[in-house]
């Protein structure tokens, strides 16, 4: 059953926090996830369409993408093609139907946790940091933020990522816009990046490869190994966890050859 005794519409952070802070509230971004539950009991729905939390700017060699910009938005940014090869803009065209792309915001993305995003893992491949408020600024490395209780009941303003690098990404989904089983994204800059998502509660990071990848390149038993050992999964409706570790290898390996960073032989 849903109760919802106030709707707000705030015109700024430091007002929508405020309402929050009174207790049994919820941020509402684009509503596809709140809308699929089925028992709220809420004193207040603080809407965050009025406070300017949608937009895409430029920054030095930064990119800050604030919290309400919508999935369709990122799909079509040319800025954020600038980074990692793009590796954001592909994963959220792969993100669901133009219908739900059209109204899921990144910042609900994020904020909503569920295991299956298309988007987390390939932020934290891109070592992206997250501003987040509760009065005060802070920014957080999104390595950090992951399973940090003390952040679930922050409002998050945006996403700040660099304008640099290259990298891929690959999903594996039942259909086309089913959500993904199995998330991989692998990032090289200065130092390279490994991320699985959609296999555990959390975005994980494959340090196992990105140690090798720093020295050289990698042959496909030595991936096979590093997911085998350092993966964790869970089985749910959507599959056993050794066929999604098995995945994960099969895409990482399509990645490292993508990049040219496969060791044949
Ligand atoms: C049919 C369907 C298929 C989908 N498939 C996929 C898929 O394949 N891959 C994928 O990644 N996603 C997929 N999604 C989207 C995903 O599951 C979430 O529903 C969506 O990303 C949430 O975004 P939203 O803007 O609608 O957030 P909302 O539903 O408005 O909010 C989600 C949560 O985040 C909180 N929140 C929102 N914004 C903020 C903020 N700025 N600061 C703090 N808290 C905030 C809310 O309070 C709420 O708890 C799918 C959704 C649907 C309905």
């Amino acid at each position: 059953m849903r109760k919802i005794k106030n709707y707000t519409r705030p015109k700024s952070i430091e007002e929508a926090y405020e309402i929050y802070k009174k207790g049994r509230s919820i941020f509402l971004a684009g509503g596809t996830f709140i809308g699929s539950k089925r028992n709220i009991k809420l004193e207040n729905l603080i809407d965050l369409q009025e406070t300017k939390l949608n937009y895409i700017q430029e920054k030095d060699d930064s990119i800050h993408i604030g919290a309400m910009t919508t999935i369709s938005d990122i799909v079509d940014a040319k800025t954020v093609a600038s980074s990692f090869s793009g590796i954001l803009n592909k994963a959220a065209r792969r993100l669901a139907s133009p219908a739900i792309r059209n109204i899921s915001t990144i910042g609900g993305n994020i904020m909503s946790g569920v295991p299956w995003s298309d988007i987390t893992p390939v932020l934290l491949s891109i070592d992206a940091e997250l501003l987040l408020f509760d009065g005060e600024t802070h920014r957080v490395k999104i390595d950090n933020f992951f399973g940090d209780s003390k952040f679930s009941n922050m409002l998050l303003l945006e996403i700040i990522i660099k304008r640099w690098g290259r990298g891929s990404y690959r999903r594996f989904s039942r259909t086309e816009v089913d959500i993904p089983q199995v998330v991989c994204a692998l990032t090289q800059h200065n130092k390279v990046r490994a991320a699985a998502g959609a296999i555990w509660k959390f975005p994980q990071r494959i340090r196992g490869l990105e140690t090798v990848l720093e020295k050289g390149k990698v042959s496909d038993n030595e991936v096979r190994d590093i997911v085998d050992k350092e993966v964790k999964a869970f089985s749910d409706l959507r599959g056993e966890a050794e066929f999604k570790k098995e995945i994960a290898s099969a895409l990482f390996i399509d990645i490292v050859e993508e990049l040219g960073t496969i060791r044949h032989g």
